[in-house]
């Protein structure tokens, strides 16, 4: 709304103002139109406050009609003659006419103001003199502006609705009506507090609502509509007065929030539960366990943490394939779910693992145990049994590992504790499976001495601790062909630790990364070094999955060999299987990448990982390694007889170098050399893994 400045009464002193006496002047003044009084002869005889502002500072009243900036349109500037229309529009006692939307150009303004004049008579008390007329000037700028508002109304996709003063809802927009499901006229006789109340339901006290609304004017929030159709919506209410806090309207908005909160919904479906069966992922998990360690140590009562691995799901995944693994997966978690209540929380955690998070047992570690374990045990015999899988039925067992835990308050502590189960989980897996293992001192000790060892990789000099050793690998004549580097760690306190030991732990704090690049460097110089004597000599490096998938991995290859001067064509780079797993496409493309810069790919402890051969078709790789645990039993063993003979069958197809891993003895070594003649052989029979140095004397 356009506000005119109310400056003391303006009066032109020098008109003659007929019958308007002091106060009708006052009153003209005060007017929100713009008013000038006429003679028949369009001489102006008042003009008001308002009109005052169009006019600029007029000395010569008579001058108005030069004065008043009149417009048609707004865009073009048109001027509309206003003195003609007048001239041309005698209104009598009965008539008044009105102009379509003109627009003035008041003085020192730039915006035009939309207007409409209205011309009427009026009747002089006095016989002799003229009629005089009245000119309305009538400001149009806040019809437009409730018109737009309307409009907006109309078409904002948002409920909306104004009251009157006292709060009746006079203005709702057909959104409004739409959700509440009431019509215009039942609203009207509607308070939109009553409304609040009826279909509204706060989350916060309504009191708190009205208190807000009253004293600051607004109030919004998320509600839940208690409607037809129910749905949750974002509630904004204002409270419009004017100067003196006199209440005029109430506006409300309402904003319907169920695309939101479905997207909400999504999202966190994908973030926090697992999309095979359906359960909380292992990020839902450690956020619970998180909350657990975050309660005040003196509210703490014990918690039980009890993870389950199905024993040899890996066997029933690579023989029967990966749709039947999961088939039995999803029957799993469903006889899982049947097993727990309310306040326990069921996890997939990966695989074919799952956790049973059983918070707050009590404050008694007799009666928690007792509790945790009995939980445990259950779940553990209830798995015990035949599944019947849609082509198949099958009878699995699984190994379950507890650990009961209360921890004070510690932020990320929840991976140790996970970490805690897992080794119990573990045992019972050593154990043979299908049983239950409760955490103890002694995994404790190992937990420590993990702890340990992870501190003091952070703190590890690499050049002093670690050592690069060497491992030949013969042919079947016992002629070296190349060598394994494996790391050794010889730590000042902790002293010797061995990579089986290490590795894992420098995997999982990622400190891997720096220690493999350096393992890497040693073993491209060692490489070169020995290239020259030796042109065809072979060195192989074990590659970790962390190492690999590390984005910048491949620039940090190519920035050694210009350091080194190496050439990858003696480099083999050992992968493990699990490589794959992650990011297959883009895993692959690396291994294109370094195999076009010379490197030879080889894939270790090859049998043990998911084995799916179909990913060897899609893979330029040059060796298979048999894991030793399969060479260990041969030739005794008809089972790994088989898997020997049927790796070098695949290996022979596709052309592919095979190294048998852990030979020790004269036995294995006769029976390897009979099933094929190409084959490499690498273990203690021939030399254990030695220092450089030490190598040079032994075999070149
Ligand atoms: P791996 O790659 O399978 O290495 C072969 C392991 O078998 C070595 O253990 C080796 O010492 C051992 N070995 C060799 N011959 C025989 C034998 O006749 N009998 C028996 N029982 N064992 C034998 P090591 O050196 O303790 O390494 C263990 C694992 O640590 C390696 O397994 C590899 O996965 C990892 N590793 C070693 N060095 C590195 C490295 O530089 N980088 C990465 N990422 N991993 C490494
Ligand atoms: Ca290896
Ligand atoms: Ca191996």
């Amino acid at each position: 709304m356009r506000k005119h400045n109310v400056t003391p009464i303006h009066f032109k002193k020098s008109l003659s103002v007929g019958f308007f006496d002091q106060i009708h002047q006052h009153i003209a003044d005060h007017a929100r139109d713009g008013l000038i009084l006429l003679s028949s002869q369009l001489t102006p005889l008042l003009i008001n406050q308002t009109a005052q502002t169009y006019l600029g500072q007029a000395d010569l009243p008579n001058d108005i009609f030069k004065r008043l900036k009149v417009y048609t349109q707004k865009r073009n500037h048109i001027q509309f003659d206003l003195k003609q229309w007048l001239q041309t529009h005698t209104p009598t006692k009965n008539t008044n006419f009105k102009t379509n939307m003109l627009w003035i150009k008041a003085d020192n303004q730039k915006a035009l103001i939309p207007v409409i004049f209205q011309l009427s008579i009026i009747d002089t008390p006095c016989k002799h003199s003229d009629n005089q007329l009245l000119l309305l000037i009538q400001d149009q700028s806040s019809q437009i502006e409730a018109e737009a508002k309307l409009c907006l109304m109309e078409t904002s996709g948002t409920g909306q609705f104004i009251t009157d003063s006292l709060g009746f809802i006079t203005e709702p927009n057909p959104i409004f009506m739409d959700y509440t499901g009431l019509d215009a006229q039942t609203l009207r006789k509607t308070t939109y507090i009553d409304w609040l109340k009826e279909q509204v339901i706060f989350k916060v006290p309504f009191g708190l609502v009205m208190e807000a609304l009253l004293e600051e004017g607004h109030w919004s929030g998320e509600v839940e509509l208690s409607t037809h159709n129910a749905m949750p919506a974002l509630l904004n209410l204002s409270m419009l007065t004017d100067e003196n806090r006199n209440i005029e309207h109430f506006v409300g908005t309402l904003q319907d929030l169920s695309d939101i909160h479905q997207a909400h919904h999504k999202i966190e479906q994908l973030a926090y539960y697992d999309r095979l069966t359906g359960l909380a992922n292992r990020t839902l998990l450690h956020n619970q366990l998180e909350d657990i360690l975050a309660k005040h140590p003196l509210h703490q009562s014990y918690s039980g943490l009890i993870l389950l691995d199905i024993d040899s799901f890996k066997i029933i995944n690579d023989t029967l394939g990966y749709a039947v693994g999961d088939e039995l997966l999803t029957l799993v978690a469903q006889k899982l779910n049947t097993l727990i209540d309310k306040q326990h929380l069921l996890a997939r955690m990966e695989g074919d693992e799952f956790a049973l998070l059983f918070p707050d047992i009590s404050q008694d570690a007799s009666e928690a145990l007792t509790q945790v374990l009995s939980l445990a045990y259950k779940v553990q015999e209830a798995l015990d049994t035949r599944y019947t899988l849609e082509h198949r039925s099958l009878h699995c067992t699984v190994s379950v590992g507890v650990y009961l835990f209360k921890e004070p308050p510690q932020e990320g502590y929840s991976d140790e504790l996970i970490r805690y189960a897992n080794m119990a989980m573990h045992e019972a897996k050593g154990l043979g499976g299908n049983q239950v293992y409760l955490f103890e001192d002694r995994l404790c000790n190992l937990a420590k001495q993990r702890l340990e060892m992870l501190q003091a990789l952070n703190h590890s000099e690499l050049d002093n601790e670690f050592q690069l050793y060497f491992q030949a690998q013969v042919d079947t004549q016992g002629r070296l062909i190349s060598a394994e580097a494996l790391l050794r760690w010889f730590h000042p306190t902790l002293g010797f630790i061995s990579p089986g030991t290490f590795i894992p732990v420098a995997e999982e704090g990622r400190q891997i990364i720096k220690i493999g690049l350096w393992a890497m460097h040693k073993a491209f110089i060692q490489a070169k070094v020995w290239s020259r004597n030796s042109p065809k000599l072979r060195v192989s490096i074990n590659i970790s999955p962390i190492q690999f998938h590390e984005h910048s991995f491949i620039e940090l290859v190519i920035g050694l060999i210009k350091f080194t001067q190496v050439d990858p064509n003696n480099i083999t780079l050992e992968l493990t299987e699990g490589v794959l797993i992650r990011n297959t496409q883009l895993a692959l493309q690396k291994i294109q990448h370094l195999v076009s810069l010379g490197f030879h790919i080889s894939i270790d402890d090859f049998g043990t990982g998911y084995s799916s051969l179909s990913y060897l078709q899609k893979l330029p790789i040059h060796e298979l390694k048999i894991d030793q645990s399969f060479i260990q039993h041969i030739p005794n063993n008809q089972d790994d007889v088989a898997i020997v003979n049927s790796i070098l069958t695949l290996a022979h197809n596709k052309q592919l170098t095979v190294v048998a891993e852990g030979v020790e003895t004269e036995e294995q070594a006769q029976f390897l050399r009979q099933q094929s003649d190409t084959l490499l052989m690498q273990g203690f029979l021939f030399s254990k893994p030695v220092p450089a140095t030490t190598f040079e004397q032994q075999f070149l």
